[in-house]
């Protein structure tokens, strides 16, 4: 298997590059192309390199970590607020209220980003369908749709 010329192997870098990717919303494979068309929707191919994004599936998963990263701490901080302070209602109108809706859709793209680069990094797809997602995609050699042809 020819690796990768760009996603590199250690395990250090690859986490940055994800990281790195995710959060600039860059296509994980070579780091130009735009990855997201709209806020959260993903473009059906790189720009740049061609990369096929049928293999970005995060589903629920932007949701869930905005939900338990970000979400759970701000629940934290409003009912801290209101039991030590006992705050007038408008003051939750003017803190809380923005602050829940600004801090659960806000990472919505950051974390889908990195979601989705780390499937490419870690070629993550359910257990025994390589040989299934090589015949979707019209790719079958027996590879997975996840190993990109040498670009030299
Ligand atoms: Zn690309």
């Amino acid at each position: 298997m020819v690796p990768d010329p760009v996603v590199p192997a250690p395990q250090d870098d690859k986490v940055r590059w994800i990281l790195k990717s995710g959060w600039r919303g860059l296509c994980p494979r070579c780091g130009k192309g735009r990855m997201f068309q709209s806020w959260l929707k993903i473009v059906d191919r790189c720009e740049a390199c061609d990369l096929d994004y049928r293999f970005a599936a995060p589903d629920d998963g932007p949701a869930f970590f905005s939900l338990c990263v970000v979400a759970l701490p701000l629940i934290a901080f409003v009912v801290w607020l209101e039991v030590a302070f006992e705050p007038p209602i408008w003051v939750h109108l003017l803190t809380s209220v923005p602050l829940m809706a600004l801090g659960t859709v806000l990472p919505l793209r950051p974390i889908k980003g990195w979601l989705v680069a780390s499937q490419f990094v870690n070629k993550a797809q359910e257990a025994g369908t390589g040989h299934l997602w090589s015949q979707l995609h019209g790719t079958d050699r027996g590879t997975s749709d996840f190993e990109q042809p040498d670009r030299r």
